[in-house]
């Protein structure tokens, strides 16, 4: 090993590895041109969208801080302690399964949402969805009241004609719903099927777990979840499985807890699990491993065949695979793979993502039996509430009959058909020749207008419910406000068709929790609503065997071949899985984690796969503009802008879904491209298709390149053998190859606390604590939540596409991506960068009235009623994590909108909001710190919060463990450890500005024979 073992490349993007002309200037220019204008008209029109209808335009002229007046209570009521929040346990629902949380509410109006770190789905943690869904309660574009016939009516009217409508017992109702785990929820349902005995009732889920319960019914007879042990695996292979993102499964953030505790190192003799994972596009979980391997989807079944094929050689239980013999089975991986999970019968996994077919499912089923890992690493559960069938199969009967006029009343509990139902399907027909149509959804959506009667939905927060974890456990939905538009949930809604009336969401689910708790109600009830969870409850394990018909019922696919030439790959989008969160504007923002790209879906394609369609790579990509290509798959065609994906597989492109929308809120309208057209009840998830470009181009607003640090090596990484060899090999001395500049100069002069420096500043001062934080890269998987937490922790404006593109998005704290290696393979890193909270802060130096200062516990803070807005503080970062309010963001996003006051309930009423002219960033959630130093003074006498008191927002929600935060004079925090960790670094630490943030440098445990 070289004594610079990391003297590599990292590059953000194609442009900065080619450095062409076109970057250098990007790179260079600090601010874009026409950076203090907002002058045209689609740039105002974008803007004024984000923030709202109605704005009052006079709003940009104006520098003057916003006037409100605050009332105090006439009478304050009980229990309630002003400026001091309640927290009460909950928990998201997402498709049938539920995580829980813990919402704190100011005074009755819940403001942020934390995960319960009793509920096994959570651990305390939480993913996007999760921390964006406080948005989506507040959104003014929900839906208000139900309509008939697109006429507002009353839920009253809905009821009256649901008494007269449904009293008739006789009638041939369909029932489509959205997959849910709710015991009241099923229980209503049993008795509506009783009550209409020609009823009939399907599930649709765009994307669901359905091909892995045909996987398992292939397997062992049985249709079985699937649940993986991450943290007892010492090898894992995903065949295409983004397990450790939300839209890709119902479990990421327990899977992302458990997969990088088995990847912590705290000290050379530490190891870690290996990962090894097979996709198309790359994902975040494929960011996260150690050896990756780029492959087309239709790719996967014949490599996880020939897999399996390799290992009947070696082990029995495997038969029905011994005579493939496909383009994968001298593939060397395929030798490499079956050595290593030989190694690790019984602690490995081997996981398939849930869009690839029954078969391919069943084959990893029938690996993880053969290997010993089913019951150890790989557990199966019965779901007590799913039908025994193929669910897409019987919707699409359910569908033939709908159009054959066997139904008069269809009734959609949520969903989206009209918009996410396969296209040859042609619901919005179906559902126009319907007698009665009824919608329950959150906004009147593209099938609510189709629909005769729709009614207005409940926020999970706005209503009392139930539901299982993905394991199993037993939660109750509590409602944290009352319904602010007056919509009604799932179990209201159906049990009007039962009683005729609106009956209460609390009565139904005492009524059904009546039947599961069996002695000591009332206790038990208070026990469980406080806690989150029932802790003794939980889906039993299932021993499972190979079913007989096992081996002929397999062989069909075993020689199916895979799609020749180019194919497409339907996907749900990381931030707005199917669509139902495209009108959240902290999820359109969020750059998507491995392409950057904020507000717009693209095809991916690797740099090949554009020369092939006519597309020059090197030519034809600008930081703002980019082609759009021409996809056509069977009968239909889109046309959606093109971008290059280092490391996609060839002849592949991925699209997602969610974009496109129409009439779905005035966040969501219009961006996009609408790629559910291609999607076909034949072809759901991947087909061959023809893509040509079109000749133009489209501008996109991608932030790779944003806060660009021009080549210096932020990142630093290692093997884990390198590391063990080396530890310190992130240190400076250890990366360059020379001491830190001015070292040898200060312990000349007998001060080793740093390199000498221009500043007579105290290092690390008398007063105690002292804070800091450490972000282990070995953790940090790039998921985003850290950015959307502190976005809903401090008030951070959404200020549009156009905006973004100029590169002013707000975050004060962005994950930077890195690739490294081949471009067109190569591998990629995730870097969080808040303020580094310098100890000798360039920025505080440049202030010219002192806007900038630091607090005696070590904070660089601003004080935003000082700042005059000269921006010499973001000029002089070398980090680039200053953000500066070009307009009045954060006035416009609160006082405009049909109902300004609602957005406003979504502010923390703890942090300061911003207006025009002002300089803000990271302030370490001060408000969370002075909190916690409060009341320990109070309750000690000490101005020491204990170890683990305080934790800012980012680290709270982070779903890795990745972020610690603490005091650095307590040599036992945590965060005091890691500092002494041999990996940890800091960025630039040549320029002596001493950052209190540091990272904890990436490994990757790299198989000796496969590097
Ligand atoms: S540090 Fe941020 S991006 Fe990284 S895993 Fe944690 S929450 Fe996700």
């Amino acid at each position: 090993m070289s004594d610079q073992p990391n003297q590599t490349t990292y590059w953000k993007s194609l442009n900065e590895l080619a450095q062409n002309e076109e970057y250098k200037k990007f790179a260079e220019r600090e601010f874009p041109e026409n950076a203090t204008e907002l002058t045209d008209q689609v740039s105002r029109r974008s803007f004024l969208r984000v923030m709202g209808a109605s704005i009052a335009l006079a709003g940009f002229a104006s520098c003057r801080k916003p006037i409100q007046k605050i009332l105090p209570y006439s009478r304050q009521p009980e229990d309630l302690v002003l400026g001091e929040p309640l927290f009460y346990a909950t928990g998201m629902p997402f498709q049938d399964s539920i995580t829980g949380l813990l919402i704190t509410n100011n005074e009755g109006r819940p403001s942020k949402i934390e995960g319960n770190p009793d509920h096994p789905a959570s651990g305390g943690r939480t993913n996007i969805y999760h921390q964006a869904a406080i948005l989506g309660l507040y959104d003014p574009d929900r839906s208000r009241s139900p309509r008939h016939n697109g006429e507002k009516v009353s839920i009253d009217d809905f009821s009256a004609f649901a008494a007269g409508h449904f009293s008739n017992t006789g009638r041939n109702i369909l029932f489509i719903d959205e997959a849910t785990s709710s015991p009241t929820y099923h229980r209503v349902k049993r008795q509506i099927l009783e009550n209409f005995p020609n009823a009939e009732w399907v599930t649709y889920e765009p994307f669901s777990e359905n091909n892995a319960l045909e996987g398992a019914q292939l397997a062992f007879g049985q249709r079985l979840r699937t649940v993986n042990h991450f943290d007892s695996a010492d090898v894992v292979l995903s065949l295409d499985d983004d397990f450790m993102n939300p839209q890709a499964g119902k479990n990421s953030v327990e899977y992302s807890l458990e997969i990088t505790s088995k990847r912590k190192v705290e000290s050379t003799s530490d190891d870690m699990s290996r990962i090894y994972i097979v996709e198309n596009a790359f994902t975040n979980t494929g960011s996260y491993a150690d050896h990756r391997l780029r492959l087309k989807s239709s790719h996967i079944a014949p490599f996880t065949f020939a897999l399996a094929a390799r290992l009947s050689q070696s082990i029995s239980g495997l038969d029905a695979f011994s005579g493939v013999n496909n383009d994968f089975s001298n593939h060397d991986w395929i030798e490499k793979i079956a050595g290593e999970l030989l190694n690790a019968q019984g602690n490995s996994i081997v996981t398939v993502g849930a869009d690839h077919a029954p078969e391919t499912h069943a084959a990893a089923a029938a690996i993880n039996l053969a290997l010993g890992n089913a019951g150890n690493t790989v557990t199966y559960h019965e779901l007590p509430y799913r039908e025994n069938r193929d669910e897409n199969q019987a919707f699409l009967d359910a569908v033939s009959e709908l159009k054959a006029g066997v139904f008069d009343t269809v009734v959609m509990v949520g969903g989206n058909l009209a918009y996410n139902a396969p296209a040859d399907l042609d619901l919005a027909l179906a559902l126009g020749n319907v007698e009665t149509s009824i919608h329950l959804s959150d906004y009147v959506d593209e099938t609510s207008r189709l629909s005769t009667w729709h009614v207005n939905r409940a926020h999970f927060l706005e209503a009392w419910g139930d539901g299982l974890s993905f394991t199993g456990q037993r939660s109750i939905i509590q409602p944290q406000i009352l319904p602010l538009f007056g919509g009604i949930s799932e179990i209201e809604f159906l049990h009007t068709f039962l009683t005729g009336e609106v009956s209460a969401g609390y009565d139904l689910v005492q009524e059904t929790w009546n039947g599961v708790i069996t002695s000591d109600f009332d206790r038990r009830w208070e026990e469980i609503l406080h806690d989150g969870v029932d802790a003794e409850s939980g889906f039993d394990t299932e021993m499972v065997n190979l079913s007989e018909g096992f081996s002929s019922s397999i062989q069909p696919a075993l020689t199916r071949s895979p799609i020749d030439g180019i194919e497409i790959a339907i996907k749900p989008d990381v931030r707005l899985f199917d669509g139902r969160f495209a009108n959240n504007g902290w999820l359109q923002e969020l750059p998507e984690p491995m392409t950057k790209i904020t507000w717009d879906n693209v095809a991916l394609m690797s740099a090949a796969t554009a020369r092939r369609i006519g597309i020059n790579p090197e030519r034809s990509f600008r930081h703002n503009r980019v082609p759009k290509v021409r996809i056509t798959a069977g009968e239909r065609t889109i046309e959606i802008a093109a971008w290059i994906e280092p490391g996609h597989a060839d002849d592949s492109i991925t699209l997602t879904v969610g974009y496109g929308r129409e009439n779905a809120g005035r966040v969501a309208d219009g961006v996009g491209v609408d790629t559910y057209p291609l999607r076909t009840s034949e072809n759901l998830f991947y087909q061959q298709a023809t893509v040509e470009s079109t000749g133009t181009t489209y501008e996109i607003a991608c932030v790779q390149d944003h806060h660009s640090l021009e080549g210096r090596d932020m990142i630093r990484t290692a093997t884990l053998s390198e590391y063990k060899e080396k530890p310190d090999f992130a240190s400076f001395e250890s990366f360059h190859g020379f001491k830190v500049p001015g070292m040898k100069e200060a312990i000349a002069a007998g001060d080793d606390r740093g390199p000498v420096s221009l500043f007579n500043e105290m290092y690390g001062p008398e007063h105690q604590p002292q804070w800091g934080m450490t972000i282990d890269l070995n953790s940090c998987f790039g998921c985003g939540v850290c950015t959307i937490a502190c976005q809903a922790e401090n008030n951070i404006p959404v200020i549009g596409k156009r905006e973004v593109g100029r590169r002013r998005i707000m975050h004060w704290i962005r994950t930077d991506r890195y690739y490294e290696g081949d471009p067109d393979n190569p591998t990629a890193y995730h870097q969080p960068v808040p303020c580094m909270h310098c100890e000798l802060a360039p920025c505080e130096q440049v202030c010219p009235v002192a806007a900038t200062t630091h607090s005696e516990d070590g904070i660089n803070q601003m004080t935003y009623n000082r700042c005059i807005g000269t921006r010499y503080c973001a000029n002089n970062c070398p980090f680039k994590v200053r953000r500066f309010n070009f307009f009045n963001y954060s006035k416009e996003y609160l006082t405009t909108g049909d109902d300004p006051e609602i957005i406003q309930m979504a502010m923390n009423p703890q942090v300061t909001v911003r207006f025009r002219g002002v300089i803000e960033k990271c302030t370490y959630c001060v408000q969370r710190v002075n909190k916690a130093k409060i009341k320990t003074k109070i309750a000690t006498g000490s101005k020491k919060p204990a170890d683990g008191t305080v934790q800012t927002a980012c680290q709270q929600a982070c779903p890795a463990n990745a972020i610690s935060f603490g005091d650095l004079t307590d040599a036992n925090s945590i965060v005091s450890k890691n500092k002494s960790n041999d990996r940890n670094y800091v960025m630039l630490e040549e320029i002596n500005v001493r950052p209190r943030t540091s990272y904890l440098a990436r490994l990757t445990n790299k198989n000796p024979e496969l590097s």
